[in-house]
């Protein structure tokens, strides 16, 4: 897949066909009122399907639906071997249709297709895979108690899951949910975007061939104000894991207050710095990941890179390495794999980070970029765009832009910058470039973020939790920790004649 010709990828999705139905109760179905919505690929504006839109009563079915799975025990209490079994065979179909599950990715919101294809895709087989290993491998707890007393604290899943998801990374957001939350013996309800649906119908199609039974995984796609407020508002609903926007994290907050009270983990937002000091011995490589932290994904990426501070004595230079980068990642058509960015998800995100740009010409310094374009004359494009001397309390370095977009600050001391990294309202990332070992673990110490890369960026793994701190949320995707969300803990405690 890897050697696919532009012509290959196009001729893979003039032939594509989707799913459009919401997947309820091991059935694709219609929304009950038969409404549904256009699925638009931004890269050409072209209507790829339209897709079943799910209101209350299709959320409520596919949580009756989880329940009745869930209490029929063939999922919630077989050995933890057979949901081995049955994730690994999901990974396996995963890998099997990467090429299709790329596509979908890239036609519903604009991301290159390569990425896609040696990203999204096999991190999605690697993830379900990696728990699917795990869950055999955990092991309860018994507590010490005298003669005569037996205390096991078991963790236990909790139910039906409530999984919302966001629209830049579609189907492996929909698999860092899922798949914690299947392998402990979950029911798993996910509502993805309403701008990127398709990755997600797609993998329930595969979950079922897999051998997951019905009932057990159920995707409702829908707008947020219906389908994720009816998840988000369901008594029946155990816990609900969400990942997107501050503002909708603390809404699903309000939702669990209004309802039963449900656990509630967000991951959301970010705005993360990178530091780059000037005993950094390697400044090429610091700016070729300052490129790709800020770049990658048309940084629609929430960990993105798009606080750059430098030491003023290196800052000139290294502005004009990054500007010489920028120029690389000029947007082309999603399924062409020489292009190095791809098309912003729709005409409101493309606006949203035209106003912070069009703002950004008066208060900073406009060093390259700047400009919304097309390719082939179509398409929702925005080019590679960097500010240099913004002020610390601008928009441009305040505001999650999520959008190809680097703002530039300069500082002089070790103090200044941690205390200008750490002046945001987010904490999801950071990353420090430094050749001195104690200023590296100083300010990695110092830094409020759920992850600090030390001399790379956005570092993360199946076996590291991911997630973030202050108004970042403080839900952990990946890693055992994912389990946490997931189980509950239930102590039995058994009296004998000792
Ligand atoms: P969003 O908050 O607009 O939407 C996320 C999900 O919530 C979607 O499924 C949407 O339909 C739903 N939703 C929206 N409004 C709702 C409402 N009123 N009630 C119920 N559900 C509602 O976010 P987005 O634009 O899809 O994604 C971008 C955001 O996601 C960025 O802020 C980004 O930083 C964040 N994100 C965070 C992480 C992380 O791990 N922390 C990862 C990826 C993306």
């Amino acid at each position: 897949m890897l050697d696919f010709t532009h012509d290959d990828w196009k001729a893979r999705a003039a032939t594509l066909t989707f799913r459009n139905q919401a997947f309820i109760g091991g059935r694709f179905v219609d929304a009950a009122d038969g409404d549904r919505f256009d699925c638009i690929n931004p890269a050409t504006g072209a209507v790829l399907t339209r897709v079943a839109s799910c209101k209350a009563a299709d959320v409520d079915a596919a949580v009756v639906a989880a329940r009745k799975a869930f209490d029929a025990g063939h999922w919630s209490r077989a050995a933890p071997g057979e949901r081995k079994t049955v994730l690994l065979r999901l990974a396996d179909l995963i890998r099997a249709n990467l090429a299709e599950l790329a596509l979908l990715d890239s036609l519903d919101m604009g991301k290159l297709v390569t990425d896609a294809a040696t990203i999204d895709a096999p991190g999605s087989a690697h993830f379900f895979q990696w728990y699917a290993e795990a869950v055999d491998k955990i092991y309860d707890e018994v507590a010490p108690t005298g003669p005569g007393d037996l205390a096991l604290i078991r963790r236990v899943p909790v139910g039906v899951v409530g999984a919302v998801t966001p629209w830049n990374f579609p189907l492996d957001m929909a698999t860092w949910k899922s798949a914690a939350a299947l392998a402990a013996g979950n029911s798993v309800v996910l509502k993805p975007a309403e701008q990127s649906p398709l990755s997600a119908l797609k993998l329930a199609e595969l979950a079922a061939e897999a051998g997951v039974p019905d009932g057990v995984f159920n995707v409702v796609p829908g707008f947020g104000e219906t389908a994720g407020q009816a998840l988000g508002l369901h008594m029946d609903v155990d816990c609900l894991a969400f990942t997107g926007s501050t503002a909708v994290g603390k809404v699903f907050m309000q939702y669990a207050g209004r309802s039963n009270m449900k656990p509630v983990w967000p991951e959301t937002g970010g705005k993360s710095p990178n530091l780059i000091f000037d005993d950094c011995g390697n400044l090429e490589q610091a700016a070729e990941m300052a490129a790709f932290g800020i770049f990658f994904n048309q940084g629609e990426t929430c960990s993105a890179n798009s606080r750059l501070y430098v030491q003023r004595e290196i800052k000139d230079v290294f502005v004009d390495k990054m500007a010489a980068l920028a120029a690389s990642y000029q947007p082309g058509d999603p399924l062409d794999p020489t292009s190095k960015m791809g098309a912003i998800v729709d005409k409101a995100q493309t606006e949203r980070i035209m106003g912070f740009i069009e703002a950004g010409r008066d208060s900073a310094n406009l060093v390259c970029g700047g400009r919304q374009v097309t390719v082939s004359g179509q398409g929702l494009y925005v080019e590679p765009t960097i500010f240099d001397d913004v002020a610390h309390g601008d928009p441009l370095a305040r505001e999650e832009i999520f959008g190809p977009v680097l703002s530039v600050i300069p500082f002089d001391t070790e103090e200044e910058a941690v205390a200008m990294a750490n002046d945001s309202v987010y904490g999801l990332a950071a990353s420090v470039w430094t050749d001195d070992l104690s200023r590296a673990h100083r300010v990695a110490d110092a830094l409020h973020a759920g992850t600090v890369s030390v001399n790379t960026v956005d570092a993360l793994s199946a076996q590291t939790p991911f997630g973030g701190m202050k108004q970042s949320g403080f839900g952990r995707d990946l890693s055992l920790h994912s389990f946490d969300k997931y189980t509950a803990l239930k102590t039995i405690w058994i009296k004998y004649r000792p």
